[in-house]
């Protein structure tokens, strides 16, 4: 499976691979084949098939819509303790993400703190 990667190629002689969020700089020249197959390389769990969310008693799993990729949704977990967990790549890699921040923030908001 591809994902909709482009080629954008800067007024100032520069060449990037853009996926939505991210901006990779590759060389000038670079073709959206070979963009397809460096993105491919570079973020490999990109495309590694997704494990099942596990549903565990105390959770509560909320459902998120990706904003990057279509008919792509993330599952951010409320803990008992109020963590607050996502599977989505982005999580996965920085333990943060818009998706557990969009909850945490509503969370914040109910509590009115
Ligand atoms: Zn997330």
């Amino acid at each position: 499976m591809f994902l909709p990667v482009s080629v954008i190629h800067t007024l100032d002689n520069r060449a990037f691979i853009v996926d939505g969020e991210k901006w990779t700089p590759v060389p000038v020249g670079t073709t959206l084949e070979e963009a397809r197959l460096i993105h491919r390389k570079m973020f490999p769990f990109v495309y590694a098939p997704k494990p099942k969310p596990k549903f565990r008693p105390g959770y509560r799993t909320i459902k998120m819509k990706s904003l990057t990729h279509r008919n792509v949704y993330y599952y951010v977990r409320v803990l008992d303790d109020g963590r607050v967990e996502c599977d989505c790549p982005g999580y996965r890699y920085r333990h943060e993400c818009r998706h557990t921040k969009h909850v945490l923030s509503a969370i914040r908001k109910l509590k009115g703190v």
